[in-house]
């Protein structure tokens, strides 16, 4: 049902220039919040799909039919995993999370930001099981309710990113996404579900996606490449005289935002789960989804966060690791260093955290020497402190997003490329007992590739170098706004960083050539 717009606040009725009536703290938080990140195209204000979206979107039914499919498809997973024969190959449970969804999920990353969180299974599960409700709006949840701690909001990010590098060992060691045993893969999916629905019983609303989630920091980050803005006010000053700021705090049209955002103050795209709760909330009609152009959440926020910066830098060394444990050589390093350390299994943890460490201090090592050397003696941040290696690496770790992002898309390419076909067989056989439900077992497309083996490599070379130039461009962007004040030679800072972007985007693309589309 479309929400009448109410009258506007009053403030914004009056007078010529709203904001020439703002006082002076509001007025610094407009430009703080709303100035360089405005964005234009609003996709329920187009013409023709425009009002069907808005349509979509105002449906309480709207994220459970998203969900839904997805819901139903990772309960098949579980149960194909677990009864299914072990043939990883064949097995409904392995094909389609390993050789179809996980690219799926990276694509959406790098083109749409937060797309997958719309019709996530682990977080509709967690959600609709805390709401006791699976659309409607429900006045009461369950359970204990308690806040993330504000001691631990501080580190922002990084627990997900240490659940995902501990979540990523794991897997390698049990070869879960090898594909090895689909049990384990239906085991995988159990563990996650259940994680998020733990969690969310403990805390509120999507705390787990904010904080906890194994797959939220990758997705914040590398998301911000994308080309969806997240859900944005459509007049920005309207929201800073808003008396209700029902988007936040619910009403009976919709829940509280289960991010924790206000759209009214976003700058990037980082946190914004695109459940619409919003849109159904607000009374004054005043939220949109907003397009923007690639790479705009990764250039244009105003508000830097150190968090994200370690984040891409420690993903950054994870995937590295992950290429490099393709190649020949790396194996027996692997296990003479479980010899010398008395470790069973691959990987060997030193080595996994070692090179992940690695990339990362080779990184801070770097920014501290650009600082060193560029930085201006008299120069003082916007707050009046001196610019410290944390005000220089959160700029520049952002301008690397793009390249760690297509890194991560592209580490999944051979699977989909080589191997999604088998999901055409997968599909008649779900458990590799033999079955043709749907006729499909056996055709021959099921076995086929879509690329070749060099088609492969050539399509992760061209991606990395898209990866590498939109890491360049975003850094000349970046440096010549947030370092500019900071340094006497922002041009000279601007090269010699897309020179060591350059550099490493050669890297991962030598080491994809090297590693002869190995999946
Ligand atoms: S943050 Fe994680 S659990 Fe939450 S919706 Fe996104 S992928 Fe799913
Ligand atoms: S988006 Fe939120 S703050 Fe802005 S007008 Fe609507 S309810 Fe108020
Ligand atoms: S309520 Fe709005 S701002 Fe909050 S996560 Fe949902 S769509 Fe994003």
């Amino acid at each position: 049902m479309a929400v009448e717009a109410k009258e506007r606040p009053e403030a914004e009725t009056v007078g010529s220039s709203p904001a020439r009536r703002l006082s002076v703290t509001q007025r610094e938080g407009l430009e703080q919040h709303f100035g360089p990140t405005d964005v234009r195209v609003d996709l329920l204000r187009l013409p023709v799909v425009g009002p069907l979206l808005d349509r979509a979107v105002r449906s309480r039914r709207f994220q459970f039919s998203a969900i839904l499919p997805n819901q139903i498809v990772f309960w098949l997973v579980i149960v194909t995993g677990l009864v299914g024969a072990a043939l990883p190959t064949r097995n409904f449970a392995t094909v389609i999370t390993w050789y179809v969804w996980f690219c799926v999920v990276f694509l959406l990353m790098v083109g749409v930001g937060r797309g997958w969180c719309v019709m996530c299974p682990f977080g509709g599960a967690g959600e609709w099981v805390q709401r006791l409700s699976f659309w409607q709006r429900h006045p009461i949840s369950i359970g204990l309710h308690r806040k993330w701690p504000e001691s631990w909001s501080r580190y922002g990010m990084l627990p997900s990113v240490g659940v995902f590098v501990a979540m990523t060992w794991a897997e390698e060691f049990l070869n879960i996404a090898g594909p090895g045993r689909p049990l384990f893969t239906g085991l995988m999916v159990i563990f996650i579900i259940s994680f998020a629905v733990g969690t969310f019983l403990v805390f509120d609303r999507r705390t787990f996606c904010r904080y906890v989630c194994p797959l939220t920091a990758l997705i914040g980050t590398v998301g911000s490449t994308g080309m969806v803005a997240g859900l944005r006010t459509r007049d920005r000053e309207m929201c800073l005289r808003c008396p209700t700021k029902d988007c936040m705090r619910g009403s009976e049209k919709g829940y509280p935002c289960p991010w924790y955002e206000w759209p009214g103050s976003a700058t990037s795209n980082n946190m914004c789960g695109l459940c619409t709760e919003c849109i159904k909330n607000c009374p004054y009609d005043n939220v949109g989804i907003f397009v923007q152009s690639p790479l705009n959440s990764v250039i244009a926020p105003v508000r830097r966060r150190l968090d994200i910066a370690v984040a891409v830098l420690i993903f950054f060394g994870l995937v590295i690791f992950q290429q490099v444990n393709a190649l020949g050589f790396y194996m027996p390093l692997d296990n003479r260093l479980n010899q010398i350390t008395h470790f069973f299994g691959y990987p060997n943890p030193i080595a996994y955290v070692g090179v992940i460490a690695l990339v990362s201090l080779l990184g801070v090592g770097y920014v501290w020497i650009l600082r060193a050397v560029f930085a201006r003696r008299d120069a003082q941040t916007a707050a009046g402190g001196r610019s410290g290696v944390s005000t220089w690496l959160a700029p520049l770790a952002y301008g690397l997003i793009p390249l760690m992002g297509v890194d991560y898309l592209a580490r999944q390419l051979p699977k989909f490329w080589l191997d999604s076909p088998k999901l055409i067989a997968a599909i008649s056989d779900p458990f590799g007992f033999g079955w043709n439900l749907f006729g499909t077992a056996h055709l021959g497309i099921a076995g086929a590739q879509i690329l070749t083996p060099e088609g492969v490599v050539i399509s992760q070379v061209v991606l990395v170098a898209l990866g590498t130039a939109g890491a360049v461009y975003a850094t000349f962007r970046i440096v010549r706004r947030d370092l500019a004040p900071l340094t006497r030679h922002p041009r000279s800072l601007g090269l010699v960083t897309a020179a060591a972007w350059l550099l490493s985007g050669a890297g991962v693309a030598a080491l994809y050539v090297a590693m002869g589309a190995a999946t």
